[in-house]
């Protein structure tokens, strides 16, 4: 490898992303994997796919089973990855979910739930690692999965569009304050992506038309997809960047 690819290296890193079992986190699960990172994958359940995948590649993983609506999450996660790993150079806060719901009938177990996960559980996990960065002094990596709703309203999904816009706002916050940690934190706004998430609106032949032709790459966005920029806000070649919310959206907000 050239100087300059080697600040793509991922070598010798330990990263962690919750939400590791499928979709998007497996996508990122897989790229960091292959770009050197020795990946915790925390889930609820069984990460096997996640794991048979990045051994196909010869790639290092481990399993964190932990459930991030509850916050004793936190304290499991950091014993589980130090029973393996001295430290932590890469936090992905990944999980996350949607409740599709007209505004007049959300109710407040609605809105907390969405809310727990998406920006609460996302502040507090990527607080407890950077207590032991800004102790150890060597820093690290945050990368957030925000969202096309960070920037935009959405469709019935208020507290989901809250949540991601909290994302965005959070990630330009922590970055303010840690950066001069030698902490970057970044984060990554998927558009519309063929995962779980959007089962309901691939099925909705109308909404799926709709969006399909407002994406100017004309696809809905794969898992495949956010590695690339995952790689990078995790890399040495991020840097000098701070706060940045990176779109990998096919175009959709370019139109
Ligand atoms: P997904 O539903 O396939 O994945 C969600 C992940 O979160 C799963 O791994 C799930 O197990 C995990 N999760 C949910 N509740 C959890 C809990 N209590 N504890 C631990 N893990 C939990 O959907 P996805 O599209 O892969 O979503 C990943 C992230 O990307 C989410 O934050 C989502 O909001 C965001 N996102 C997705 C899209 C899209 O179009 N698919 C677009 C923008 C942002």
């Amino acid at each position: 490898m050239n100087d300059i690819m080697n600040l793509f290296s991922l070598n010798g890193k330990n990263a962690v992303v919750t939400g590791a079992n499928t979709g998007l986190g497996q996508g990122i699960c897989v790229a960091l994997a292959a770009a050197g990172a020795h990946v915790f994958g925390v889930a609820r359940r069984s990460c096997d796919e996640t794991a048979a995948k990045i051994a196909a590649e010869g790639g290092q993983f481990t399993e964190v089973r932990a459930d991030l609506s509850d916050f004793a999450a936190i304290d499991s996660i950091l014993e589980q990855v130090h029973a393996h790993a001295d430290r932590i150079d890469i936090l992905v806060n990944n999980a996350g979910i949607i409740k599709r719901c007209d505004a007049i009938d959300v109710t407040p177990e609605n809105w907390d739930a969405v809310d727990f996960l998406n920006e609460k559980m996302v502040f507090f996990l990527s607080q407890a690692v950077a207590k032991q960065w800004v102790a150890d002094k060597k820093g690290g990596k945050i990368i957030n999965i925000a969202s096309m709703l960070s920037f935009q309203g959405g469709i019935r999904v208020p507290a989901y569009t809250s949540s991601k816009s909290a994302v965005m706002g959070m990630t330009k916050a922590l970055a303010n304050e840690w950066a001069k940690y030698g902490i970057n934190v970044n984060a990554i706004a998927p558009g519309y992506m063929a995962t779980n998430n959007t089962n309901q609106l691939r099925q909705d032949e109308d909404r799926s038309e709709e969006i399909l032709a407002r994406i100017p790459a004309g696809r809905w966005g794969t898992p495949a997809d956010v590695g690339g920029a995952a790689i990078f806000l995790a890399s040495d070649a991020a840097a000098y960047v701070n706060g940045y919310t990176l779109a990998v959206d096919g175009g959709w907000l370019a139109r």
